[in-house]
């Protein structure tokens, strides 16, 4: 009989037991002390089966050591000695739905951030001097919904979400476009779900009371307390924003109750302050979660969160974690999205041929029609991959999908976080490396750190409280997501 060897796992501990995170299926696999004993013995090396059979034997019966062999090949933890046979490369060749659109409704914006992908050093679209208009007009806006309706395919949700720039600027088209919206998706028999993003300084009385009444999500991007939001996040003058936009929130939270609201949080190097930005952000403002994202940008820049940074963003981020499974054991709700979000992608346990939806679920409208990768890439003619008259170039998207696919990233290829990760973010890699197709391997300790926390997180919960792990049961795949060093990731589009 052939020997047999381990095949490809990530180990991890929690709450007493052990755990493997089986990479190339995704799933979670709880180890009993069988299985664990099968799992040191041939840390040693192949053996066969009836030779570890017989090492076993004084601890466990017969039975007991063939149940745990045969559970182990069937997660394929364990299989025959040599190289196990790569997988295959598995590219979508049939039209996959969209699932999000986001249209950017405006490329202009009343704050100035110095790390502003859009606006700051690092920018990849002229917004000031290039061909786009500065305001999506209502017609293209209105394009931009049908263009929706038609790629959303099957699914009976599209979910539409407005972005800038400063979305608000562009009040009365977005206003407009909702119930173009509506009634659009209603003749054919769908539901559009809304979002949008704004830095919150435009939220006047009569947009609080359409965004609530129209149940819009809102996600505001804000940097936490006074001093650390007026750090970056300032008018062009270069005052701070924060008294502007604290009072404006309230009034937000305080109206606008049919939905969630979610704060989204850059991090640099001079407001690494996670759990301070926390308790801001959730006991003193009120919101109901918070998603932190690493800023992205160029190496070098001042801001730029670099070196030890990351371990310091790491260790800022497990402590805030623990909060989150002391609070998840007691069913009680805790407002840090990373967490969550990353729980639910563990528990659905798709190991991921890319990063996100970019070009796939999720597309961004540029304010002239034009369709990119996603919001972050629209305008720019390098990443564009359609228009809302004429459609997806489907060429274009299938050549963007073999040429991202995780397999052409070497580095990734042999990585244990990979299911997760899938190299990260093509706006970062762009930002950082160059290209789209770039691994972004300035961050992978801190993502395989990150990862194996919310691995650990997901087994406690998994060993001590396996009802909480049921939300995730039904809810829906992200189709993209914001830069966030990919895992440590917040859905909201920022
Ligand atoms: S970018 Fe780094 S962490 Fe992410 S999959 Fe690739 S090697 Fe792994
Ligand atoms: S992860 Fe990056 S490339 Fe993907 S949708 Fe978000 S910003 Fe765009």
């Amino acid at each position: 009989m052939s020997a047999l060897a381990l095949r490809e796992f990530h180990t991890f501990e929690a709450a007493g037991h052990r755990f493997l995170y089986l990479v190339p299926s995704a799933a979670v696999f709880a180890v009993d002390s069988c299985s664990e004993a099968v799992l040191d013995a041939l840390a040693e090396g192949p053996q066969a089966e009836g030779e570890l059979a017989r090492r076993l034997s004084p601890r466990f019966t017969e039975d007991e050591i063939v149940e745990a062999l045969a559970d182990l090949q069937r997660a394929r933890a364990v299989g025959p000695a040599g190289p196990a046979a790569p997988a295959p490369k598995v590219i979508p060749l049939t039209h996959i739905p969209l699932q999000t659109l986001v249209v950017n409704v405006t490329n202009q914006c009343n704050l100035a951030c110095t790390y502003c992908y859009e606006y700051g050093e690092d920018k990849i679209v002229d917004t000031e001097n290039g061909k786009q208009p500065k305001f999506m007009s209502a017609e293209t806006a209105r394009e931009s919904v049908d263009f929706m309706l038609r790629e959303a395919g099957g699914n009976p949700t599209a979910h539409m979400t407005f972005f800038g720039g400063e979305t608000l600027l562009n009040f009365p088209v977005l206003k407009a476009t909702v119930a173009y919206a509506r009634e659009r998706a209603a003749a054919v028999g769908k539901d559009v779900d809304f979002s949008l993003t704004t830095n919150a300084t435009l939220l006047r009385p009569e947009v609080i009371d359409f965004l609530a009444t129209e149940r819009i999500g809102v996600t505001i991007s804000i940097d936490g307390p006074e001093e650390l939001q007026n750090k970056f996040r300032v008018f062009h003058n270069g005052t701070g924003s924060y008294d502007v936009v604290a009072p404006k929130i309230k009034a937000l939270l305080a109206r606008h109750t049919t939905r969630p609201i979610g704060a989204r949080v850059t991090l640099t190097r001079q407001t690494l302050d996670i759990r301070r930005i926390f308790q801001h952000l959730t006991e003193e403002m009120g919101f109901w979660e918070v998603g932190f994202a690493p800023v992205t940008t160029a190496p070098g820049r001042d801001y730029a969160i670099a070196g030890n940074g990351f371990d310091d963003l790491l260790a800022q981020f497990r402590a805030l974690a623990q909060d989150f499974l002391e609070a998840s054991l007691q069913n009680r709700h805790h407002g840090f999205s990373n967490v969550r979000e990353t729980l639910q992608e563990i528990h659905q346990g798709h190991a991921k041929a890319y990063p996100c939806g970019a070009g796939i679920g999720l597309m961004g409208v540029a304010t002239d029609g034009e369709v990119a990768l996603c919001h972050r890439f629209a305008g720019s003619a390098d990443h564009t991959i359609g228009s809302v008259r004429d459609g997806v170039d489907r060429g274009a998207q299938q050549a963007f999908l073999a040429s991202h696919h995780i397999d052409e990233k070497t580095d990734c290829r042999t990585c244990w976080a990979r299911p997760i990760c899938a190299g990260g973010c093509y706006h970062e890699a762009n930002t950082r490396h160059g290209a789209t197709t770039a691994p972004n391997l300035h961050y992978c300790e801190w993502i395989r750190g990150w990862t194996h926390t919310c691995l650990e997180i997901y087994g406690a919960l998994a060993a001590q409280n396996p009802g909480f792990l049921r939300q995730f049961d039904d809810a829906p795949q992200a189709a993209g997501h914001e830069s966030t060093g990919t895992l440590a990731r917040t859905e909201a589009i920022v």
